[in-house]
């Protein structure tokens, strides 16, 4: 068998990685979120580094090779730190970003003090980094909620498996550096950490594009899924969702209320204002809203002017509180930027226990809300609660 020039792998792996992060950016665009950005210049960054060991060895004994060296030193630490980062911002906080800061500051810091020893600067170097490798597969393989995103696992074992070969090259040097004398020695733990940085570039790669469009997928329903012009959720999101949120409480017998709410006199405003000033009171009414409810309410926007709550665990009680927080955030809200108040009519209505569908719900709520209207509008009206206490009853299986 032919030898492997370590010499010759080294070159391709250089070649490799900025080749790869050449076209990553052009591939993907400028449009593209932080974490994508954070994934390419982690590649660029490793690219870096292989470039200036390659460098180094022009330098032997000169005090480039030093400065060149420790170079390689801080952008192969630089390249797992910012795929760390951008793993927490595809997959949520990751554990262990402490350590890697800490780690990516010591490992040049201490290889270039250690410079004139070789032995000891080489240890070092490679047990920094093999522990940096670890604290980025294990942030790629800590759990995620959904479980899905495979391409995790992927990231993670390329790691695992650069991590081993980086120690294993570290004992070489640290503890046997006659058979490692320098990073071009033809050892086959050199030669197998020179392959195995080759094949963790592919499968680094492919799991950042699938990433990047899963991320790209997740935008598209958000989008798909939210009113453009208030935030809120769109009609379709909004059914489904509360569809989903009403069998839940019949199952377990909790409170549930549904709120619908409509502007009263919004073709007024729209006439005397322009529609463009209608549409900015309608933006506005939405972030108050989405301010107002708990994260596990849903709003959304069921058309024009008519927008609804779906209140989960929460009594007909309380949606008198509610309605008075939302009426007195739109005050300062809405008079200072529009010129003028945004009053609307509210119609509530809560879960009974010979309800079956959302639709008998909504019906009572509407019902409210037409109430409200015939009353004089800007007010709040909770649809007739049953005297009946008998408890809900679960669905027939
Ligand atoms: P009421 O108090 O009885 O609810 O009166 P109203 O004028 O609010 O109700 P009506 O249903 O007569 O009018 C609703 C208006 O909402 C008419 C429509 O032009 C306006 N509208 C619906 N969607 C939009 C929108 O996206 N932007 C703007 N600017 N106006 C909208
Ligand atoms: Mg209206
Ligand atoms: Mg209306």
């Amino acid at each position: 068998m032919p030898e492997i020039s370590v010499f010759t792998v080294l070159v391709l792996t250089a070649l490799n990685l900025l080749t790869v992060s050449i076209t990553l950016p052009l591939l993907m665009g400028r449009r593209i979120s932080r974490a994508a950005r954070l994934s390419q210049l982690s590649l660029l960054s490793q690219a870096g580094g292989w470039l200036t060991i390659i460098a180094s060895s022009f330098w032997v004994g000169h005090w480039m090779d030093w400065a060149l060296s420790t170079a390689t030193m801080v952008l192969a630490s630089l390249a797992p730190y910012l795929l760390f980062l951008a793993l927490a911002e595809w997959l949520g906080p990751r554990p262990g970003k402490r350590l890697l800061q800490a780690l990516v500051v010591l490992m040049p810091l201490g290889y270039a003090l250690l410079f004139p020893h070789y032995s000891q600067r080489v240890g070092w170097a490679n047990f920094l980094l093999a522990a940096q490798l670890l604290v980025v597969a294990h942030a790629a393989l800590h759990p995620v909620r959904p479980a899905q995103r495979h391409w995790r696992w992927l990231l993670g074992a390329c790691h695992l498996l650069v991590a081993l070969f980086t120690l294993a090259r570290g004992v070489l040097g640290a503890f046997f550096p006659e058979l490692y004398p320098h990073f071009q020695a033809p050892h086959p733990i050199n030669i197998g950490a020179q392959i195995a940085a080759n094949v963790a570039l592919v499968l680094t790669t492919i799991s950042v594009l699938v990433a990047w469009r899963d991320e790209a997928e997740a935008q598209l329903r958000t989008l798909a899924r939210t009113d453009g012009l208030t935030g809120v959720l769109n009609h379709r999101a909004w059914h489904e969702q509360a569809d989903a949120a009403f069998a839940h409480a019949r199952r377990h017998q909790v409170p549930l209320t549904v709120v619908l709410l409509d502007l009263d006199h919004f073709k007024t405003i729209n006439d005397r204002h322009g529609h463009e000033v209608g549409d900015r009171a309608l933006r506005l009414f939405g972030q108050a809203l989405r301010a107002s409810v708990r994260t596990d309410d849903l709003a959304g926007r069921l058309g024009g002017e008519e927008f609804a709550l779906l209140l989960s665990n929460t009594p007909l009680a309380s949606v008198a509180a509610l309605d008075r927080r939302l009426r007195e955030r739109l005050v300062p809200d809405a008079l200072p930027s529009l010129g003028f108040g945004l009053p609307f009519s509210a119609g509530a209505a809560s879960i009974e226990p010979g309800d079956t569908r959302l639709r008998a719900l909504l019906a009572r709520a509407d019902q409210a809300m037409y109430a409200a209207k015939a009353a004089g509008r800007a007010r709040l009206v909770l649809a007739d609660v049953t005297s009946d206490a008998t408890p809900l009853t679960p669905p027939a299986a």
